[in-house]
């Protein structure tokens, strides 16, 4: 492509709302040909609410509620931003948590009333309580995670003490955003950290067929590097800090302007917006650019 070609379709770009790091991304952009999308904050809305808490092992709800809460209001993560207020609106006054540690894609750890409390993944956190998870516990889980839902386990001393579960929302157009990719001829998968009942009733309701589940940051890389080495020209597109690995490993690099700093500066691309239909704009975009000057 012309240096002016490639200029006409940067400045094009900007008033689609599309923030493009440098002429030679559009090049590439327009020779994708898969599509990853990471779940929350970029499929989803990202803003969720907490719909319910279990409390288990001696442990009632408001105290599981009351004890997460404290630690995640350490925390970045949307799931702990959703923690963090129903807590507040329950107990006003929170206690502070201390020695507080993140577990990208994974959950957080702190200190609250002099307990060390684990809050995350389910299967993380009976790992790092060494505890079971009690048998009507798992079927709350279970049933959460069938409905699309995001289980939290919340654990301290030795045992998994309960749940909060978390859910959002498909953003509007992104249905239709999927739905555009694949007249485009690009194949769209699914990647996320969060369970597979949850992955699998979004993948659903916007149309994807191709869904990785459970994954941690380090795997969303690999997959990125094993569909390339098949030959494929992957774009990836994600918000969070755990997607920063694998948007610099992709081909092409898209990330949410309502997402992660870090996010942000590992991609190629900005969607100022967010909105997953100015993903297919820019490929669009460039792939007449490319055309044009040809
Ligand atoms: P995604 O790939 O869907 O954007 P993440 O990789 O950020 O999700 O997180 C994967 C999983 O790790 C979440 O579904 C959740 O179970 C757990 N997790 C991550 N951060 C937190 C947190 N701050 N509090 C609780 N759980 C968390
Ligand atoms: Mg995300």
């Amino acid at each position: 492509a012309t240096p002016t070609a490639l200029m006409a379709g940067t400045g094009r770009g900007a008033q689609l709302g599309i923030l493009i790091r440098g002429p030679q991304v559009l090049e590439r952009a327009g020779r994708v040909d898969t599509v990853v999308l990471d779940k929350t904050g970029t499929v989803t809305t990202g803003v969720m609410t907490v719909t319910d808490v279990v409390g288990s092992v001696g442990a009632d709800a408001d105290r599981v509620l009351e004890v997460a809460a404290s630690v995640e209001s350490l925390s970045e993560h949307p799931i702990a931003h959703a923690i963090a207020a129903a807590g507040r609106t329950s107990f006003r006054n929170l206690t502070q948590a201390t020695d507080f540690d993140n577990a990208a894609g994974h959950g957080v750890r702190g200190r609250v009333h002099g307990v060390d409390v684990v809050a995350g993944r389910v299967g993380w956190v009976a790992s790092e309580t060494g505890g079971d998870i009690d048998t009507d516990l798992r079927d709350r889980i279970d049933a959460a995670e069938a409905s699309g839902a995001t289980a939290i386990a919340v654990g301290w001393g030795d045992a998994v003490r309960g749940v909060v579960v978390v859910a959002d929302e498909v953003k509007p157009g992104a249905a239709d955003a999927i739905a555009r990719l694949r007249e485009l001829g690009l194949t769209p998968i699914l990647l996320t950290g969060d369970n597979d009942g949850a992955a699998r009733s979004v993948a659903a309701e916007v149309g994807i067929d191709t869904v990785h589940s459970g994954v941690v940051p380090e795997q969303k890389v690999s997959i990125v590097r094993d569909l390339q080495s098949q030959g494929a020209r992957v774009a990836m597109i994600g918000d969070g800090v755990n997607d920063a690995a694998a948007l610099a490993q992709a081909d092409l690099g898209l990330s949410m302007g309502t997402g992660t700093d870090v996010a942000i500066e590992s991609s190629d691309l900005t969607l100022m917006s967010g909105d997953l239909r100015v993903a297919v704009d820019a490929i669009r975009l460039s792939r007449r650019t490319l055309s044009t000057i040809r």
